[in-house]
């Protein structure tokens, strides 16, 4: 293996699952829901393989898609994009943010990325041979520091990779932060790659705000979200990328030889989806707003000290609190006392020990299973 690949050969997401499964534990570990989404999309999906909709689509995306993706940016965010050159659709987020990384980055440029990082972001980076530089976001409150953006920025700088709703703390940046964002990006001429999957994940009624919405912004940022968290079918990966044709064009370019294209009949059945009203989107983050009280109760009565998550499918601790000395080990040793899988976040900071104790858990399940895990999880009260 290349080296620049080897400390990216395996993934805590991949490794908590197989635990999870090889200890019959309760998986709060990979974010992925438990029950699948709305029938009708499924039944698209169904009726598009059953309708002979199973050769290649365009490789940029279906246009039936691509005009669904740019009404939902419209209807929700009042962003205007041309689906014909404007929006790419890719295999799931994933795709397109590895498109865009590939697509504008040349080797050598730097990517300021916010720590804990999507892991995704870090084995991208060195794929495009380029240096990512980190702005720590710290618990309790994981706010964004301006002055430690600023710091991360140098003349290396070629874009900004931001996550909000942010994968893992569970933080939705405030328009404040997505500011002082913006005025980096315009004032050092910076682009922007914005990874919005977690969009209609955000609760206690905050609104979810673009980056590309801001003043200046709309013709620098790569905005990128997908199917698979706001339909609840993560094995799908139907996903894309908006922004100004350039930069989309980057991103289509580099996407042609990843994959050409996507899978067919999950597009038809995404375009379906992106139609539902928005009563679906509401019960959607209502449902998972309750789940997300369920198991932060459960988990504050374990002991474990934990903090406010304002979107996506996650909540975080901190299990110092419980006596634990490095999450990893915490994390491998918790199936067997409690038959209970997370996943511990030092593995999302380049230096581990600013997240040694920090660990992640998944809400994204049905509530009596969150109900199960908060009472196997008592036990970890320290008495
Ligand atoms: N970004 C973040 C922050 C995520 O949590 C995920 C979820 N796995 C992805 C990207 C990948 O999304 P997709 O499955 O659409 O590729
Ligand atoms: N986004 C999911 C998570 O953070 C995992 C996706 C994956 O396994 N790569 O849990």
């Amino acid at each position: 293996m290349g080296v620049h690949l080897q400390p990216f050969s395996t993934t805590i997401f991949n490794e908590m699952s197989q635990l999870a499964v090889r200890t019959g534990s309760i998986n709060l570990g990979q974010g992925f829901p438990d029950v699948d989404g709305p029938p009708e999309v499924a039944e698209a999906a169904v009726a598009a393989i059953q309708g002979g909709q199973n050769q290649y689509p365009p490789g940029p995306g279906l246009p039936v898609l691509r005009q669904a993706v740019a009404e939902h940016q419209l209807r929700n965010y009042g962003l205007v994009h041309d689906p014909d050159t404007e929006v790419v659709i890719t295999m799931g987020a994933t795709e397109g943010i590895a498109g865009a990384v590939f697509g504008l980055c040349e080797p050598g440029d730097e990517v300021v990325v916010m720590e804990p990082y999507y892991d995704s972001y870090a084995a991208t980076i060195a794929m495009a041979g380029a240096q990512r530089r980190v702005v720590t976001l710290r618990a309790p409150d994981y706010a964004l520091d301006p002055e430690e953006l600023a710091a991360a920025v140098t003349p290396r700088t070629r874009l900004i990779l931001l996550n909000s709703p942010h994968n893992p703390t569970g933080r939705v940046l405030s328009r404040e932060e997505l500011e002082a964002v913006a005025r980096i990006c315009v004032e050092r001429d910076i682009l922007a790659v914005t990874d919005e999957v977690y969009e209609h994940l955000v609760y206690d009624g905050r609104p979810h705000i673009p980056l590309a919405t801001l003043p200046g912004m709309a013709e620098r940022t790569v905005t990128i979200s997908s199917h698979g968290k706001t339909f609840s079918f993560t094995g799908w990966k139907v996903g894309w990328a908006c922004g100004p044709a350039d930069l989309i064009a980057a991103v289509r370019t580099a996407k042609m030889y990843l994959s050409y294209s996507g899978a067919t009949p999950f597009q038809h059945a995404a375009a379906v989806a992106l139609g539902l009203p928005s009563s679906y989107y509401e019960e959607l983050a209502a449902g998972l707003a309750e789940r997300r009280d369920i198991l932060s109760q459960g988990l504050r009565d374990a002991g474990l000290t934990t903090f406010a998550s304002e979107g996506t499918y996650f909540v975080t601790t901190d299990a110092a609190s419980v006596g634990a000395i490095d999450g990893v080990e915490f994390c491998l040793g918790l199936p067997e006392r409690v038959g209970v899988v997370a996943v511990p976040m030092s593995v999302f900071y380049d230096d581990p020990d600013a997240g040694r104790t920090l660990i992640r858990f998944a809400f994204c399940k049905r509530p009596e299973i969150l109900a199960e895990a908060a009472a196997r999880l008592k036990a970890l009260r320290p008495t």
